[in-house]
């Protein structure tokens, strides 16, 4: 078992990665009181929940399930959530534990924070995303009908914890949707993992123990590394959007359907290392390693013809991201180093498009 750790403004929030860790941990270090509440799935509380309450015996172990998908992280589930723990009069010794990916954990997050303004929290995640990324850095958050996470807080979690065992039972295409991350903080911040990644493609996608604890151990330090430079995303935070401007508005664009965010962010790494060869002398030799990566990673880098190039300049004027009117985009200049601009034209990004479509 590895232990990392996050530094923040408040909190040293301890991180472990291993793989089958949850049957060594020790959750009494780690709560608080005596009564703990599971935010989980249907789905995850079939596979692991049972394993998890075994974990916490000697505690008072309270479940709340919703229903699986994104189309769950909102208001009105919260707020049921809420309900549910008002009317079981839960005090402040209460540890909500997320069980769960993305939507669990910052469902958990946010119920954590604003439930008796803050109850200490646990993350579980169970997917590769949420194990690269969303459990790492304190963002909660749900959608609001006009938009994705519009409505969210930072809470950080007093452990946060990695078990690459969880990864055996997700599909393939949410496994890979995972890896786009991984590719990104390769390409943001170290050539040499890229170039490793790109020879290893085959371990990481028949998860072999020793590559999948290498990524992730080198994402959550890349994460880590950044979040602690610039905790509430007022700077180089943003550094970790590298491919989501365009992919936010290609997911959009396609209303959620038939796309999943991985490969969203894979077409978006694309378009904006095309657009770093112009405006920010990214070489060939390292447009050509992201885009062999994405490739051998079997995530898409052609955009279909079926996504329509008009929306997705149309639903890049809603980005959430833009600041006085203007879309950022996270540019490389090379492999490992990138920068902030907002001085790229609709013009030039109808363009881009353009020449991507196959
Ligand atoms: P998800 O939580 O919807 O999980 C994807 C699917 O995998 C679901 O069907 C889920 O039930 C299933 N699943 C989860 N663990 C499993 C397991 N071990 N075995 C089998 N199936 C399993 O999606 P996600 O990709 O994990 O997360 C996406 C969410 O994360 C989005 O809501 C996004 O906004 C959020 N996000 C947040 C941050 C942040 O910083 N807070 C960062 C990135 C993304």
């Amino acid at each position: 078992m590895n232990k990392l750790v996050l530094k923040t403004q408040n909190n040293k929030v301890p991180i472990l990665i291993g793989n089958k860790i949850l049957s060594k941990i020790n959750f009494s270090n780690f709560i608080i009181g005596k009564e703990v509440c599971i935010l989980s799935n249907r789905k995850i509380a079939k596979l692991y929940l049972t394993k998890l309450k075994k974990k916490l015996k000697g505690f008072k172990i309270n479940t709340f399930i919703i229903p699986d998908g994104e189309k769950y992280k909102n208001v009105q589930v919260l707020n049921k959530i809420h309900n549910f723990l008002i009317k079981n009069k839960f005090d402040r010794q209460l540890t909500i534990i997320g069980l769960g990916g993305g939507v669990i954990g910052d469902l958990s997050g946010l119920v954590a924070d604003t439930f008796l303004r803050g109850v200490n929290l646990i993350h579980i995640p169970t997917t590769l995303l949420a194990q690269v990324d969303s459990s790492i850095g304190g963002k909660t958050g749900v959608n609001h009908k006009l938009g994705k996470n519009l409505i969210g807080t930072f809470k950080h979690p007093s452990l946060i914890l990695i078990d690459i065992d969880f990864l055996n039972t997700l599909q393939g295409n949410q496994f890979k949707s995972g890896l786009a991350e991984v590719i990104k903080y390769g390409a943001i911040t170290n050539r040499s993992f890229l170039q490793w990644f790109n020879k290893n493609t085959n371990k990481i996608l028949t998860r072999d123990i020793t590559a999948l604890l290498k990524i992730i151990n080198f994402s959550v330090k890349a994460k880590i590394k950044i979040v602690e430079l610039d905790e509430k995303e007022s700077g180089i935070r943003a550094y970790l959007n590298f491919g989501h401007t365009f992919g936010h508005a290609i997911e959009s664009a396609k209303k959620y359907h038939g796309i999943l965010h991985g490969e969203a962010i894979s077409l978006g790494m694309i378009l904006a290392a095309a657009i770093s060869i112009e405006k920010s002398n990214l070489n060939l030799e390292d447009f050509n390693l992201l885009e062999d990566t994405i490739r051998k990673t079997k995530l898409p880098a052609d955009l279909p013809l079926k996504i329509s190039k008009s929306k997705i300049i149309e639903h890049l004027k809603y980005d959430k991201k833009k600041k006085l009117g203007k879309n950022n985009f996270i540019l490389l200049k090379s492999i490992g180093s990138c920068h902030i601009t907002n001085k790229i034209t609709t013009q030039y990004l109808t363009n881009i498009l353009d020449s991507f479509q196959s």
